[in-house]
């Protein structure tokens, strides 16, 4: 593709259908060998309560990087991985990562949750909960220290098989949150039939609210809606001041976006934690951030 910008001539480069199929076909195939190889791995993202800034845990974001495409972020090759039925290798891949990692803050006298993404097809699974009790009990993490996220349409999708799966997972204590809640077409009221702790507000109402009424009207009436069912309200893209203010000045439990920090890699967070945590003799240690 060729196009002039201010008289210089600028080369993009527009792959063919052909070569989307194909990358795609490369990264399905390549997948089990990049996770045994290390190239897959587990970026976290703090949340922290409003008002008082506890850091009450973090989400599980994977990343690959591939030897030939660089770093590639899930949006590209989930929805690959899970075409391919190879989700379940992903999710556990993650959630063992995850559970390790509270486990050892757990072993420094650390209390926080990890958050891990869920797709749909996880819960196509029969034997999920089973598998997700074999390693809580093997890798010793307290249920409630786990979060699944899913968002609303991968649970609407397939209610009937979807609902058995959450309500097990529920009752084993794991906590449950509806991911980029309000983006899908299903209507607030379904969220009274689902199992779910928290609703999560799409990070496009969040950053929106700030210049567009309506994005603010959409938090409001979230914050509002969750708290009416007894459910924690978190709200993703949290990139302002201002829109943490907001947040908070709305009741909003719990915030999580650039403004708080990236997600980071496993070291990076580490530093990042140390930095701020707070040690009393005799007492949890508390992660607690001056924002
Ligand atoms: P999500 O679960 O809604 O995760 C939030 C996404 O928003 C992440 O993108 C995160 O990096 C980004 N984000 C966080 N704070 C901000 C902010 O302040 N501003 C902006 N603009 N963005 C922010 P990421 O890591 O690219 O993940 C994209 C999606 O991929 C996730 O959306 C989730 O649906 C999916 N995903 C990530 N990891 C996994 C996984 O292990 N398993 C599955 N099934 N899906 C995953
Ligand atoms: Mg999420
Ligand atoms: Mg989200
Ligand atoms: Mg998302």
């Amino acid at each position: 593709v060729r196009a002039t910008r201010g008289g210089e001539e600028v080369r993009g480069y527009v792959p063919s259908m052909g070569q989307i199929f194909m990358r795609r076909f490369q990264l399905v195939t390549q997948f089990r060998q990049a996770l045994e190889d290390g190239q897959v791995s587990v970026h976290y993202q703090p949340k922290v309560s409003l008002p008082n800034r506890h850091v009450l845990g973090v989400e599980a974001l994977v990343r690959w990087r591939h030897p030939e495409f660089g770093r590639l972020d899930p949006d590209e090759f989930v929805p690959a991985v899970e075409a391919a039925g190879l989700i379940g290798a992903l999710t556990f891949f993650v959630l063992e990562e995850s559970l390790r990692k509270v486990r050892s803050w757990l072993d420094e006298g650390l209390r926080m949750s990890v958050a891990v993404n869920l797709s749909v097809r996880n819960l196509a699974d029969a034997e999920f909960p089973a598998k997700v009790v074999e390693a809580l009990e093997r890798i010793d993490v307290p249920p409630e220290l786990l979060t699944f996220e899913l968002t609303e349409s991968g649970v609407m999708s397939d209610p009937a098989r979807a609902l058995p799966i959450l309500r097990e997972l529920h009752a084993l204590g794991i906590v449950l949150a509806v991911d980029d809640f309000g983006t899908g077409y299903s209507s607030l009221a379904y969220l009274r039939q689902l199992p779910v702790d928290q609703v999560k507000i799409d990070k496009s109402f969040v950053l929106g609210m700030g210049t567009d009424l309506g994005d603010l009207a959409v938090v409001r009436s979230i914050v509002e809606l969750g708290h009416s069912l007894g459910l924690t309200v978190v709200a993703e893209g949290v990139e302002e001041d201002v829109a943490r203010d907001q947040l908070e000045a709305m009741g909003c439990d719990v915030a999580q976006g650039y403004l708080i920090s990236r997600p980071l890699s496993e070291d990076r967070l580490e530093a990042w934690l140390l930095a701020r945590t707070v040690r009393t003799p005799g007492r949890h240690a508390e992660t607690v951030l001056t924002l």
